[in-house]
C-alpha cells in the first residue's frame, strides 16, 4: 500500500481536472491494480474541518507513513510572508507544505504553479507565489534548492498548464512500484523520459516546418505555426504529440500554437493578445529559435527549406 496526499495552494484546480481524466492508468487502476492509498485529495477526499487537519498532524507526527505528497498550485506567501490562511487546512497551506515534504519520501509538484509558480508568480506577483523548488528558473523556491525528500529525491517537477493525465499517474505508478529511486531527472527536476524531446517532436507540421510552409491562422491543416503564429513547439520540452491528448491530437495537430506551457518561463509575453500568438522577430529572424540552431544556422536553414521546397508542400495535405 502507497500513502499518497494530495494537497492544494494556489490554483485553478486544473491539474485535478486532468488527473481525474486519466486513462493509462485511470485514478481508479491507481487504487486496484498499484495500491495506492488516497489519503486525500480535494475532490476525492472525505475527511473536512477538524478531520483534515487530525490526519495531517498524523502524517507530519510520522505516525502514518507519507509515501508520495502531491503538490497542485503555487505556495501562497502572502501577505509579508505570513501566507494565507486556508480554510480547510486551518492555517496557511504553506505552513502545512513546510512540514509535510520533510516526512514524505517522494515529493511531487503537479504543474507549472507547483514547479515553478507559473501564472500567479508571473510579476508583480501579489500573492508572493513561488513554486516548490523553483522560481521560474531560479532553484530554491519555498522549500530551498537543497530540499530532498526521505527517499534522497529533490521535488520531482511534472509541468504543465495543465500536465498531461498520464505523465501525473505515470509518475505515481513508478513510485509505487518501487522505481521511484529510479526516476532519471533534468536540470529542471522532470522526469526525462517525458520532457527530453521536444513539443515538435511527432507533430504532423514538421514537414511544413522543414520547407517553411507557414499556416497564417487557427486551425488551418496545412502549414506549421512557428513562422507567424508564435509556436513554441522546436524550443518546448514536452511529449504533447508522443502523448496524445484524449489519445487524439495535440495543440499543434489542431492548429493552435504549442504556448511553451512546461517551460518555467510560462507565460511567455504574459499571454498578452497580439503578442502571444504571433512569432516576434527582428529583421524578419524570429526572436526565439528552434533549441540548439543559431541565428546564423538558422538564415542558412530557411534559404535551403524555401529554395528547395516542393510543390506539395503549399497543399492540405489531410483532405478527406
Ligand atoms: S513549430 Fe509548432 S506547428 Fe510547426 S512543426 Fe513545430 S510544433 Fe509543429
Amino acid at each position: 500500500m502507497t500513502n499518497l496526499l494530495w494537497l492544494q495552494g494556489g490554483a485553478c484546480s486544473g491539474n485535478t481536472m486532468s488527473f481525474l481524466n486519466a486513462e493509462e492508468p485511470s485514478v481508479c487502476d491507481l487504487v486496484t491494480d498499484f495500491g495506492i492509498n488516497v489519503l486525500w485529495h480535494p475532490s476525492l477526499g472525505m475527511e473536512l474541518g477538524d478531520n483534515l487537519q487530525k490526519m495531517l498532524r498524523t502524517l507530519v507526527s510520522g505516525k502514518l507513513s507519507l509515501d508520495v505528497f502531491v503538490f497542485e498550485g503555487t505556495v501562497i506567501r502572502a501577505p509579508d510572508g505570513t501566507g494565507e490562511w486556508n480554510r480547510f487546512a486551518g492555517r496557511p497551506m504553506k505552513d502545512w507544505v513546510q512540514e509535510l515534504a520533510q516526512v514524505a519520501n517522494y515529493t511531487v509538484a503537479i504543474g507549472d504553479c507547483a514547479s515553478w509558480g507559473g501564472i500567479p508568480a508571473t510579476a508583480p506577483n501579489p500573492t508572493e507565489s513561488v513554486g516548490l523548488q523553483f522560481l521560474k528558473r531560479d532553484h530554491g523556491g519555498f522549500l530551498g534548492k537543497n530540499y530532498r525528500s526521505k527517499a534522497d529525491l529533490p521535488v520531482i517537477n511534472v509541468p504543465g498548464c495543465p500536465a498531461h493525465p498520464d505523465w501525473i499517474t505515470q509518475i505515481i505508478v513508478a513510485i509505487a512500484t518501487g522505481r521511484g529511486a529510479e526516476l532519471s531527472l533534468d536540470d529542471l527536476q522532470r522526469p526525462k523520459t517525458f520532457f527530453s524531446s521536444f513539443t515538435q517532436t511527432g507533430c504532423t507540421r514538421n514537414m511544413h516546418f522543414a520547407y517553411k510552409v507557414s499556416a497564417t491562422e487557427f486551425g488551418q491543416r496545412k502549414g506549421c505555426l512557428f513562422y507567424d503564429l508564435g509556436c513554441r513547439g522546436p524550443m518546448t520540452h514536452s511529449p504533447c504529440n508522443r502523448i496524445l491528448w484524449n489519445r487524439q491530437s495535440s495543440k499543434t495537430r489542431a492548429g493552435m500554437p504549442c504556448l511553451g506551457c512546461t517551460e518555467p518561463e510560462f507565460p511567455f509575453f504574459d499571454l498578452a493578445p497580439g503578442t502571444v500568438f504571433k512569432t516576434q522577430t527582428l529583421m524578419g529572424i524570429p526572436n526565439a529559435l528552434p533549441a540548439g540552431i543559431d541565428r546564423k544556422g538558422y538564415i542558412k536553414l530557411m534559404a535551403t527549406a524555401k529554395a528547395t521546397a516542393p510543390r506539395w508542400a503549399e497543399d492540405d495535405i489531410f483532405v478527406v
